[in-house]
């Protein structure tokens, strides 16, 4: 399920992978611990605070706050095609972090450390190929399934794709 989370995926079957499926649907969750209600993003299996395996799913509204970010311009294998890009940390209102890349409705200059942001999952549909990722975009940004404008990092892996 998790092949389509993401560039690169390296976890292919986790206690948590449905999480992968509501970012498909639109909805950005986190895990609730069933046995003390301690809550976690990125969702967790186990408790860190009371080590119980057990948990349910619990939506978040995706809100928060830059709390730093870059461009990069030597990018890792495999994210050459999207260089130079900008990706950053947000600290989501109900408490996590997430990191990704900002959407296109940032254009230089307009990132600033503790601007308000919203987590937009983000599917990306080829004929033959699926991914879902999250991006950063202006607050109030609701998530649809969109077609990448041309030029966009999304257009360029949708050109990539085999
Ligand atoms: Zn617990």
């Amino acid at each position: 399920m998790f092949k389509w989370y993401g560039h690169r995926s390296l976890a292919s079957a986790t206690r948590i992978s449905a999480f992968a499926a509501h970012l498909r649907d639109g909805r950005i969750m986190a895990s609730r611990c069933t046995r003390c209600g301690t809550r976690a993003f990125p969702p967790r299996a186990d408790c860190d605070a009371c080590m119980g395996g057990a948990f349910e799913f619990v939506e978040i509204s995706g809100r928060g706050h830059v709390h730093t970010f870059t461009t990069i311009q030597a990018p890792p294998r495999g994210f050459e095609a999207w260089a130079p890009y900008r990706v950053g940390v947000v600290d989501l209102e109900e408490g996590g972090r997430v990191l990704a890349w900002f959407g296109d409705a940032f254009g230089d200059g307009d990132i600033a450390i503790g601007m308000p942001v919203q987590i937009v999952p983000r599917v990306l549909e080829a004929p033959e190929d699926l991914h879902v990722v999250c991006t950063i975009e202006p607050p109030g940004t609701t998530w649809s399934k969109r077609a990448a404008r041309p030029g966009t990092a999304a257009a360029i892996e949708e050109e990539s794709t085999p």
